[in-house]
C-alpha cells in the first residue's frame, strides 16, 4: 500500500466558524512516527473513525461520512466534530490522491493521557485492488456476534452503532471466516437475526425488492447501502429495512456485502450454500458506486 498524505488536525469546537483553517492543520510524513506513546486510541482503541472511498481524486459521500462521524462522537461522548474543518481536511487529502482509487481515513481519538485531547488526523493511501471481489464475488459464513437483537437498547455502553477504533473483534471474525474456508462473514444475533459483516453492510435481493437489516439493531448505518438504496429506488426498485431471520438467507435471490472502498461484492455462497450472482446487475451497481457521488 502506498501512502499519499497525512495531516494532523487541531480540532476546533463544532459551533466555531473560521474563514481560515490553515493553522489548524499540520501535514506530516505518513511514513514517519506522528503519535505520542500516551495516545488513547492506540492504548485502548478509544476513538472513532471513517473510511472514505476516493475515485480519481473525488472523495465519495463526504456529507454522510461526516454525519456518521458526528453520530459516533455523540455515542462515545467525544467532542462534536466541526464539519467545516473535517470537510476542509478531506479536501486537502483528496487533492493528494491523483488518478485511480484511494482511501481517506478520518480518526478522532479521545486524545493523549495527561495531554492534548481530543487528537485527530486524516490519512490518504492507495486503495487495494478489489476488482476481483467486485466481479467474481465472495463466499461468506454466518458467525454468532454473541448477543440478542435487543442488546443495543439494554446496553448502550457497548457503543454498537458507533464506528469505534475497537475493531479487534471484527478482524478476528474475518480470520475465523478464512479459517472456515470463506472470504468474509455475516454476524448474527444469538436469537437468530442477521446483523452486518465485520467491515460491510449486507443487502439482499428478493424479486424486485432490496432489503437490509434495520440499523436500529446496533449495526453501523452504511453510507454505501444508503447511497445504493437511493440509486435502486431511482431505478424503480423497492427498498426496505427489515429484521431478517438468519434462516431466510438461503431463499434470497442475491446478496451483496457493500462498503465504501470494496464497494459491492456479490455473495457467491452463504455457509456453503450457493447463491445466484447476476454479474451484469452487479457491474451496474459498481459502475454507479464508482461515479462521483456527494
Ligand atoms: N458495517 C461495518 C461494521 C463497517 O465497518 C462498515 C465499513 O467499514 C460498514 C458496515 C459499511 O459502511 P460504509 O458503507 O459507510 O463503508
Amino acid at each position: 500500500m502506498a501512502w499519499r498524505f497525512a495531516l494532523m488536525i487541531d480540532p476546533i469546537a463544532a459551533d466555531t466558524s473560521r474563514a481560515d483553517l490553515a493553522d489548524t492543520f499540520t501535514p506530516v510524513d505518513p511514513a514517519a512516527p506522528a503519535l505520542t506513546v500516551g495516545e488513547l486510541s492506540t492504548q485502548r482503541g478509544d476513538g472513532i473513525f471513517e473510511s472514505i472511498g476516493v475515485v480519481d481524486g473525488h472523495a465519495q459521500e463526504v456529507g454522510p461520512h461526516l454525519e456518521r462521524l458526528a453520530h459516533s462522537a455523540q455515542l462515545c461522548e467525544l467532542p462534536a466534530p466541526n464539519a467545516a474543518q473535517w470537510r476542509a481536511a478531506v479536501e486537502l487529502a483528496a487533492a493528494h490522491c491523483g488518478a485511480g482509487e484511494s482511501v481517506i481515513k478520518l480518526i478522532l481519538s479521545r486524545g493523549v493521557e495527561h495531554g492534548p485531547a481530543p487528537t485527530a488526523w486524516v490519512t490518504a493511501a492507495e486503495a487495494s485492488d478489489f476488482s476481483r471481489a467486485r466481479r467474481d464475488g465472495i463466499s461468506v459464513v454466518t458467525l454468532d456476534r454473541g448477543y440478542p437483537l435487543d442488546v443495543p437498547a439494554r446496553a448502550p455502553w457497548l457503543l454498537l452503532g458507533a464506528k469505534t477504533l475497537s475493531y479487534a473483534v471484527n478482524m478476528a471474525a474475518l480470520r475465523e471466516a478464512r479459517r472456515r474456508g470463506a472470504d468474509d462473514a455475516i454476524f448474527t444475533t444469538t436469537d437468530g437475526y442477521v446483523l452486518e459483516a465485520p467491515t460491510a453492510s449486507l443487502i439482499l435481493r428478493r424479486g424486485d425488492t432490496f432489503v437490509t437489516p434495520a440499523p436500529t439493531a446496533g449495526i453501523l448505518h452504511g453510507t454505501t447501502q444508503l447511497s445504493l438504496f437511493e440509486h435502486l429506488e431511482a431505478r424503480g426498485f423497492a427498498v426496505a429495512y427489515e429484521t431478517i431471520p438468519v434462516d431466510t438467507l438461503p431463499v434470497a435471490d442475491a446478496a451483496w456485502l457493500v462498503s465504501s472502498v470494496r464497494l459491492a461484492a456479490p455473495v457467491t455462497a452463504i455457509d456453503g450454500a450457493a447463491l445466484p450472482v447476476d454479474a451484469e446487475f452487479t457491474a451496474s451497481l459498481n459502475a454507479y458506486l464508482l461515479s462521483p457521488r456527494d
